[in-house]
């Protein structure tokens, strides 16, 4: 499936022997895929990823999944802040929203699909673990942003997703500057999904932030940072989900059960 090795210099050792169990999906957010794999692979630059998929599906190693690529910066999901050592990170090509942002290609989806299946037939990889960048940076990330079609990659065994509730006008809304006990509901269920949310009851800056990180890989119709009714329900129901659906290799292994 990897077309090409093109080491990247830019990594280190997992912290204490840590073994991988997320994937964290990117978008490059240059103009070109070329410049951004030459970016990743340059000694100095302090960036770097596991894997590099172009527009037409191919795809690059750049770093052993054993080791420690440099992809995730300062982040944090379910407590833990070094996510460059409890990942996996997949760079696909795409200039983002600072240059037109265009749709991913078909061929590029269906690659990181297969890349994923891949990664969680080698590792230990819970769906609830295949995550934006954003999912994990809110504050500073958008990528791979409200265009990337997580739906098609559930459907293929790939991250947890639910239909989302649909948006009702008029409904109630939370929004910046309000405070009280349904922020705090909100705030308490973001951070039991994995979101790092202090549970303040304010609806500040960082709610603001995290609610639009939320919407751009669960709500993708409307990215706006405001608690919606639909917002809400969409998170309650992956909440009231996640616990359902297994992974590929806790799948095997109840195959491999029912076999012997
Ligand atoms: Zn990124």
């Amino acid at each position: 499936m990897v077309a090409e090795v093109k080491p990247s210099p830019n990594y280190g050792e997992r912290k204490d022997g840590r073994r991988p169990d997320m994937i964290v999906l990117h978008y490059t957010g240059m103009p070109g895929a070329s410049a951004a794999l030459e970016l990743l692979c340059a000694p100095g630059s302090g960036v770097s990823a596991h894997y590099f998929v172009f527009e037409d599906g191919r795809i690059i190693q750049l770093v052993p999944e054993n080791r420690r690529a440099w992809h995730a910066g300062a982040s944090c999901w379910a407590g833990e802040t070094d996510i460059n050592s409890c990942s996996i990170g997949i760079e696909i090509a795409n200039p983002g929203h600072d240059y037109g942002y265009p749709d991913f290609p078909k061929r590029q989806i269906a690659a990181v699909t297969a890349l994923c299946r891949g990664i969680q037939t080698r590792n230990t990889i819970p769906p609830v673990r295949v995550l934006a960048h954003s999912d994990v940076a809110p504050a500073r990330k958008q990528d791979p942003g409200e265009k990337f079609p997580w739906r098609t990659l559930h459907e293929s065994g790939v991250g947890h997703w639910v239909k989302p509730a649909p948006i009702v006008e008029g409904g109630p809304l939370l929004a910046l500057g309000d405070r009280g006990d349904d922020v705090t509901a909100i705030q308490e269920q973001l951070g039991e999904y994995g979101y790092a949310i202090p549970v303040s009851g304010n609806y500040d800056s960082v709610m603001h932030d995290v609610v639009a990180a939320f919407q751009r890989h669960f709500r993708p119709e409307r990215v706006d940072g405001v608690g919606d009714a639909s917002t809400r329900a969409t998170l309650r129901d992956l909440l009231a989900t996640r616990g359902r659906v297994k992974t590929i290799s806790a799948r095997a292994r109840d195959l491999g059960r029912l076999a012997s």
